[in-house]
């Protein structure tokens, strides 16, 4: 038995009103389908509509903000394709407590098997949370570095990376970085160094980022900082991508290129420049 609402007119009117003046265009929407539930004794309704309308607006605008384009979700990532991949770890990140902890996660693995996927799903887990993200590659990183570098906004740029909880920097080691490059992006990892958090994804395996970077210096240093409070997940499967071409595909590109484990491993922590010789050592998994 729900009690009797009376809607006289005014009443109704001056909800109207109500609602355009608090720019709640969906509830007026659907004002009298609703009033019609109120006096059916279903109060809630309108509002649970409107805060779900604004929730998901939050979220589409964060997911551009993220720089999150293409969506990707955990839902829809097949676990039983990588079976070397143990999903609990992922699901264990998906909890994002390494946002909290200020932790580096590292995907590692060949082309197709997931990384750029995995990244883009926890960080679409983390702008729903409420988290703030922001997804790059590392060269278009380190284009919007040198840029600002040229143009005296340095500091400020590195000031906006810091901002953001969470840093997905993807496609480390596919392109070659420009000189001057990895010092750039030292200087980013310094900045935010035990201060947020970081997802990195690489083709590469630790030992060949002298390589990467172009300076077994910068890399050393890079990776001190990047190791320290660090998951390391290594993914040692196939190609998503040539999964339905697989026979079509040579044995030795099809094949796990299985990837180095890391061979530098931090030191006591300490921060500023590059050090003059690396060395040092660990990485936890
Ligand atoms: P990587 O970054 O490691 O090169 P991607 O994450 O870009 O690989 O994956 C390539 C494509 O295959 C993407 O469209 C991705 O969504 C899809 N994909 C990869 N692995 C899986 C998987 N295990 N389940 C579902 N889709 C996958
Ligand atoms: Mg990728």
């Amino acid at each position: 038995m729900s009690a009797h609402v009376e809607l006289v007119p005014a009443l109704v009117d001056r909800i109207k009103k109500s609602l355009v003046g608090l720019k709640m265009p969906r509830a007026i929407e659907i004002l009298d389908v609703t009033l019609r539930r109120i006096e059916q004794g279903e109060v809630d309704a309108l509002l649970a509509e409107e805060l779900m309308l604004r929730e998901n607006r939050r979220i589409k605008t964060a997911l551009v903000m993220a720089r999150l384009s293409t969506i990707k979700t955990l839902s829809s990532f097949d676990f039983s394709f990588q079976p070397s991949l143990d999903k609990n770890r992922i699901m264990a990140l998906a909890e994002l407590e390494f946002i909290n902890r200020k932790e580096v996660v590292h995907l590692l693995g060949p082309p197709g098997t997931g990384k750029s996927h995995l990244s883009l799903a926890l960080g679409v887990q983390a702008v729903r949370a409420g988290r703030s993200v922001y997804f790059s590659p590392l060269s278009d990183l380190i284009s919007a570095l040198a840029k600002a570098e040229r143009e005296g906004t340095l500091r400020e740029k590195i000031r906006f990376f810091c901002r953001f909880a969470l840093l997905i920097v993807d496609e480390i080691g596919y392109l070659p970085v420009i000189p001057g490059g990895g010092n750039l992006f030292f200087q980013l990892v310094n900045a935010r160094y035990e201060r947020g958090a970081m997802i990195l994804t690489s083709n590469r395996g630790f030992a060949e980022w002298g390589e990467v970077f172009g300076d077994p210096v910068v890399a050393t240093a890079l990776l001190d900082r990047l190791l320290h409070h660090a998951v390391v997940i290594q993914i040692e499967g196939s190609s998503y991508r040539l999964r339905s071409h697989a026979d079509l595909v040579p044995e030795h590109i099809r094949s796990n290129a299985l990837i180095q484990p890391p061979a530098i491993t931090p030191s006591p922590k300490r921060r500023g420049r590059p050090p003059k010789n690396g060395g040092s050592d660990h990485s936890n998994g």
